[in-house]
């Protein structure tokens, strides 16, 4: 990979290079996030945490005085695993750092948590996911069941329907929704799928309660029974099955 060309020589790159290039380095900075740069802090005597970021509580407090930290550089609270995790993202640096803020002014605030709630673009396609997978909810003491379900995105017979593939994770002993993973085209409301299904684990939804939320329905955009209802009902089945 050449890192001196010029923005002209870089256009005229194929397509296929400039793409392998803008992959590397994303991956790149992706590693630099999942351990933060720990060295001024550590130096000032912070407490690290999880994957050596600055340790805080959940009113984003180090354990220097009157010292508060949010953001890539402190670990996570995950409001189902509850505990702390390593989970470097813009949504959660923002409610972080207001929950850091309003106490270093004197108020009582408390970090809610993460779920890990995100989504990505990739071309066309958009893949995103919530709260736990199959495995890490074993590890943390649930039992498991994910069922694997593909829906349209909105009525076959309006034009332009699209399949969305939908992973449900929930304990088979308590019906308690623990994840759910999409992937779909980039018009197929993707993000905002997912963030039905955070919504309900954030209130400690059951996978049974999301067939009785009240969904939009209109044929060009959803289902009587939404694509996240129809995965959810599946999940249902398929424990009543395993029985
Ligand atoms: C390529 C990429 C894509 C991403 N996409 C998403 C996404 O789609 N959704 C999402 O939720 N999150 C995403 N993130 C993560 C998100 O950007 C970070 O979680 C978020 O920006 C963290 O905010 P922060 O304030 O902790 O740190 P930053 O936003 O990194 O801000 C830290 C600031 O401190 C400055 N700084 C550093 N050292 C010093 C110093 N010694 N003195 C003074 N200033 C200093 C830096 O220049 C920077 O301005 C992405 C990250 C990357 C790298």
């Amino acid at each position: 990979m050449r890192h001196q060309g010029s923005r002209r020589q870089l256009r005229r790159r194929p397509a296929a290079r400039r793409h392998r290039c803008h992959h590397l380095r994303g991956r790149r900075r992706t590693r630099r996030h999942r351990s933060p740069s720990r060295h001024l802090a550590a130096a000032a005597g912070a407490t690290l945490g999880v994957h050596g970021a600055i340790a805080v509580d959940r009113q984003m407090r180090t354990n220097l005085p009157d010292v508060f930290a949010a953001g890539d550089c402190v670990h996570t609270y995950h409001r189902l695993l509850d505990r702390h995790v390593y989970l470097p993202l813009g949504s959660t640096a923002h409610k972080q750092g207001r929950v850091a803020g309003t106490n270093a002014l004197g108020g009582e605030a408390l970090f809610a948590g993460s779920l890990g709630t995100q989504a990505v673009k990739v071309f066309d396609l958009v893949a995103a996911g919530t709260g736990l997978r199959d495995e890490n909810a074993r590890k943390a003491g649930y039992d498991p069941v994910t069922a694997a379900t593909i829906a349209d995105d909105h009525k076959a017979y309006y034009p332009g329907s699209t399949p969305i593939r939908i992973r449900v994770t929930g304990d088979r002993r308590t019906g308690k929704l623990l994840g759910a993973q999409l992937l779909g085209s980039r018009g197929a409301e993707i993000a905002k799928r997912i963030d039905t299904y955070a919504t309900a684990i954030s209130y400690g939804a059951s996978v049974a309660d999301i067939a009785e939320l009240d969904l939009s329905y209109t044929p060009p955009l959803g289902s009587p029974w939404d694509a996240v209802q129809v995965a959810t009902t599946n999940w249902q089945r398929e424990v009543m099955e395993r029985r």
